[in-house]
């Protein structure tokens, strides 16, 4: 589904982060892949992975560094001459502001997780789209924390607010490059990230027992619906937010 197409890959940490399952996902299509990591401390993980799916590239981007954005972007162009999707699968919010009450969230800590969990895709869009020559597509990974209050999300659920806004916005600019951008909402998964949310353990009860699947999603079944997004068989879809909850979303009483 994916032969000749090379996607770029941002928000794998371990092998369990949803990132690397749309990588496994897209790569099992014969997508060739650019792997990116925040920092020396996630170096080894990611080039030990990315060693699992040969001809890969992996090169370091902080996307609050904005040269090493340029200089991903550059690495990609030189290696494989263009682009055709983005798996944007990264956030961040300092952990006292994932407990407690929204009400006192810091000016340093909205800031912070507006700019690296919302700003970042529009950031990365600005970069990718030049070399988008053929059209592409951009997915990134939201919560329904974005519309409804989830205890202890706080900062990180205006900040998917944001980011599902930004998907709109993106997606009416780029569309006339032929290139879409859609959002997947996850429902919770057991992640480094989602481990820094207080009360993670306790979510992933309650939402298994009240989803029509009676069960959490698995990392796997949102790598395929982000397989599917960046594939031309969702030539059609654009702007969207599509939720990978088990149904979670659709229960009312
Ligand atoms: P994860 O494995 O911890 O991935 C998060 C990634 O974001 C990590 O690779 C992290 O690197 C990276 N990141 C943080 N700050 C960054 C920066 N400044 N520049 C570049 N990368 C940075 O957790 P995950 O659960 O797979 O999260 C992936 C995405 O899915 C996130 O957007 C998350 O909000 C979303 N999501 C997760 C769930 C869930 O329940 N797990 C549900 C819905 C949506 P570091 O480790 O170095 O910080």
């Amino acid at each position: 589904m994916l032969e000749n197409k090379v996607g770029m890959i941002f928000g794998v940490a371990n092998k369990r982060s949803i990132a690397w399952a749309c990588a496994a996902s897209c790569a099992a299509e014969g997508a060739k892949l650019a792997f990116t990591y925040q920092g020396e401390r996630l170096k080894e993980n990611v080039e030990k992975l990315a060693a699992e799916l040969p001809g890969s590239l992996v090169v370091p981007c902080d996307v609050t560094n904005q040269a090493e954005v340029d200089a991903a972007f550059a690495a990609v162009g030189e290696k494989y001459g263009k682009l055709d999707f983005v798996v944007h699968s990264i956030a961040f919010a300092p952990k006292e502001a994932l407990e407690g009450e929204f009400v006192t969230t810091t000016r340093e800590a909205f800031t912070t997780a507006l700019e690296i969990s919302a700003f970042s895709l529009t950031q990365i869009a600005l970069a990718a789209s030049p070399l988008m020559i053929e059209g592409g597509s951009i997915v990134t990974m939201t919560y329904y924390g974005a519309e409804k209050v989830v205890m202890n999300y706080n900062v990180m659920g205006v900040a998917k607010a944001a980011l599902e806004a930004s998907t709109r916005y993106l997606a009416a600019d780029l569309g006339k490059q032929n290139i879409r951008v859609n959002a997947i909402s996850a429902g919770p998964i057991n992640t480094l990230s989602a481990r820094g949310v207080k009360g993670m353990g306790s979510l992933l009860g309650y939402v298994a027992e009240r989803s029509p699947l009676k069960r959490n999603v698995q990392a796997s079944e949102v790598g395929n619906t982000a397989l599917f997004l960046v594939s031309d068989m969702s030539s059609g879809i654009t702007g969207e937010t599509i939720y990978v909850d088990c149904g979670y979303n659709i229960m009312g009483v």
